[in-house]
């Protein structure tokens, strides 16, 4: 039979189809759960089963933490999609790209010298966990300086940068370049959405350190793995050492697991599930965008059509958020407004913006987004 999912907090009942009265809309957190259809389907060919004995080993038999099969796999991916730059690179595996950031962090900061500490930048609205990891770890060797505009067009040679650069941006979707210049500067990619289902892809990414993660790709948050592509040895060197000093490796069942995922993402192509992905975000954004386009109160942002290499076509955009604007005087708390009608977002000020912003997810299951625009429109057909 059909297998049972759970239902989402608005839903009840053994069919998950009974509606409940006054439930708050949870456009919170970003997890991709719309490809849980696509998984469901393919359910026998993305099955692993792993026995007792199997795996036990800290290392591969070459004495590797990282599986040869899956390194050579990732290579594929990127070859197929034509979304990064993977020859002569050197790649690092690690618990989600939230690990990878911090080693990359940790390794172009690393040199001591009279620089010290690196100031760790990124442009406003940029992803909260920037700030709130290198705050936390609080280290002699950088420290978190917020808004990449303020060094924009200085001179930047006195002291040591680092830009986080997130492309397409999480919380705005657009797609971004590194805003600083020079031999001080550093740059790490976040290209966590840089994948058909939420951009278009316009040419492979080329950039000197690029951070992937299987939660965007295929939906796996849950698995904690990610990747890092680098073009220095030195540094990957030193990203190594993090690694191996932190967990001593990503486990081998993750590393299986997948293994496995991605030779079904990439079966035909890739074809399967990215235009599976691809059509879903496009009617999610299809419809809220109609809906907001009546609204005087709110606004969402507006992205442009750009040709993507892999649909080999001009597409329409497809973010994973709304950034969602109050334009009201009074509106100050934008999120305020939200939840007085239960919808949930997250704070415009955690991503370094102005209260009048909330960003709202848009990959969770059908029934959020369901409910999402449910309570949007109730909010729109009240302004006048
Ligand atoms: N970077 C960005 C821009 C993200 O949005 C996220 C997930 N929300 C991450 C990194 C972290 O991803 P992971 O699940 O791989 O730790």
């Amino acid at each position: 039979g059909k297998p049972v999912c759970e239902c989402n907090a608005c839903y009840a009942g053994p069919h998950c189809s009974v509606l409940l009265p006054g439930c708050i809309a949870d456009a919170d957190s970003g997890d991709p759960m719309f490809l849980e259809p696509f998984w469901l389907k393919h359910a026998a060919s993305s099955t692993i089963v792993v026995p007792g004995w199997h795996r036990m080993s800290y290392e591969f038999n070459d004495g590797s933490l990282l599986s040869n099969q899956l390194e050579s796999q990732i290579r594929t991916l990127h070859a197929v999609v034509g979304n990064a730059v993977t020859d002569g690179r050197y790649i690092v595996i690690g618990g989600g790209a939230t690990q990878l950031l911090h080693a990359a962090v940790h390794s172009l900061s690393a040199t001591n010298d009279r620089f010290s500490p690196a100031r760790v930048v990124a442009s406003t609205p940029y992803y909260p966990v920037y700030r709130e990891q290198t705050e936390f770890f609080n280290s002699k060797d950088y420290k978190f300086e917020g808004d990449t505009s303020v060094y924009k067009n200085k001179s930047v040679s006195q002291g040591k940068f680092i830009e986080l650069v997130t492309s397409p941006n999480n919380p705005d979707g657009k797609l971004k370049k590194a805003v600083l210049q020079g031999l001080s500067v550093k740059t790490i990619h976040d290209l966590a959405y840089y994948w058909p289902h939420y951009t278009p892809v316009p040419t492979p990414a080329d950039e000197d350190l690029m951070i992937f993660t299987l939660s965007k790709l295929t939906g796996h948050g849950g698995s904690r793995f990610g990747w890092a592509i680098i073009k220095d040895e030195a540094v990957y060197q030193r990203m190594l050492t993090y690694m191996s000093l932190s967990t001593y490796g990503v486990p081998r069942e993750t590393q299986l697991r997948v293994l496995k995922l991605l030779k079904v993402a990439i079966e035909e192509q890739g074809k399967e599930m990215f235009n599976f992905g691809y059509r879903i975000m496009r009617n999610r954004w299809i419809k809220l965008r109609k809906t907001m386009l009546t609204s005087k109160r709110f606004s969402i942002q507006e992205l442009e059509p750009q040709n993507c290499s892999f649909a080999r076509k001009v597409r329409e955009p497809t973010p994973a958020f709304a950034w969602l604007k109050c334009e009201r005087e009074e509106d100050k708390d934008c999120n305020a407004v939200l939840h007085s009608m239960n919808i949930t977002g997250r704070h415009g000020s955690l991503f370094g913006a102005e209260s009048r912003y909330v960003r709202l997810s848009l990959v969770k299951r059908e029934d959020d987004f369901d409910w999402l625009l449910k309570r949007m429109k109730m909010l729109v057909s009240q302004e006048n």
